[in-house]
């Protein structure tokens, strides 16, 4: 038997219509507060969507509360075992869409969005052929896990990721598509996107990555490396079958699973390092970021100036070394 852990994970949407989203945020706030919830929400005139982390009865509560509310009576909610809160702090945010996608025509996904596919579905339609399946996530959340022999957009953010297609069309043309992300929030929209952009044979997984992990059948089956969430987890894994590591390390390309940010904090990049390549290059990932005067990996290290002037010598050594 296993031991349950103390606390939960909660991730949900809903495309629903939300009347007033600054007062609705507000009171919901408290509501979260004082069951001492922390998390994100957004909430638009279009819908909700968030993710909170608390104790089992707290989260237990919420949900319960959330289900009374008529117009969130369906709400499907993906509940994860966490060990303690997976964020620092409660926010709920009125925003203009849930997902940001900024549309010239918005796409409501209660009108026309792509056929649903459950995780056994999905997993038969990826091996047809002649379909192609799109990471509807960002370059950084492919690059640590994806489906496999999924296209990767090479965007960073969802924004961006309609003009990529109108870019790179002919990848699409005449081909069953089939999108995936996280939860399925991001699908609802971009999949009816490709519906209203003509697209004949569109389908989304419906639950996303996280639901298909958890589904007894697949197992995750086909999912390569870890996936990317939004708290303080950063990855967790998917496929119960098989373990292939996609991610690279950043310095070495060697394989690797562990997401870090520059320590210049002006520059933040995200990548991902072995500790050793951390501790090496100083956890930067550039000469500029390296000797940047608020560089916070040599603040927390107190490396003095002569110990980082050896430093960077001895990475400048390796690298003209790697060149020639
Ligand atoms: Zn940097």
């Amino acid at each position: 038997m296993t031991v349950q852990k103390p606390y939960r994970l909660l991730l949900y949407y809903m495309y629903v219509p939300i009347e007033s989203p600054e007062g609705f945020a507000k009171q919901h706030l408290k509501l979260c507060k004082s069951l001492e919830l922390k998390g994100r929400i957004l909430v638009a005139k279009e819908g909700i969507n968030g993710t909170v982390s608390g104790t089992v009865e707290n989260t237990e509560q919420y949900m319960k509360i959330m289900k009374a509310d008529e117009r969130f009576a369906d709400m499907v909610f993906k509940v994860d075992e966490v060990e303690q809160h997976a964020f620092k702090k409660m926010h709920v945010r009125p925003r203009t869409e849930i997902v940001t996608l900024n549309l010239e025509d918005d796409v409501n996904p209660n009108e026309v969005t792509g056929a649903y596919l459950e995780p056994k579905e999905f997993y038969e339609a990826m091996q047809q052929q002649d379909t192609v399946v799109i990471d509807a996530r960002n370059d950084y959340e492919y690059d640590i896990g994806h489906f496999r022999g999924a296209i990767r957009p090479d965007i960073e953010a969802f924004r961006d990721l309609p003009d990529w297609i109108r870019e790179n069309n002919e990848i699409l043309e005449g081909k069953k598509i089939l999108t995936y992300c996280t939860g399925g929030i991001r699908c609802e929209k971009f999949s009816g996107w490709l519906v209203q952009e003509g697209y004949q044979d569109v389908s989304q997984l419906h639950g996303g990555i996280i639901t298909y992990g958890k589904d007894p059948e697949v197992q995750g089956e086909l999912w390569d490396g870890q996936c990317y969430v939004f708290d303080d987890r950063i990855t967790v894994p998917i496929n119960n079958k098989e373990h292939v590591v996609v991610g690279k390390d950043y310095f070495t390309g060697e394989p690797c699973e562990r997401y870090i940010n520059c320590a210049n904090p002006e520059c933040d990049k995200r990548f991902m390092a072995t500790k050793e390549n951390e501790d090496k290059y100083l956890r930067s990932c550039s000469h500029e970021c390296r000797v940047h005067p608020d560089n916070l990996y040599v603040i927390e290290h107190e490396l003095s100036e002569e110990g980082m002037n050896e430093r960077i010598k001895m990475i400048e050594k390796e690298q003209t070394a790697n060149m020639n």
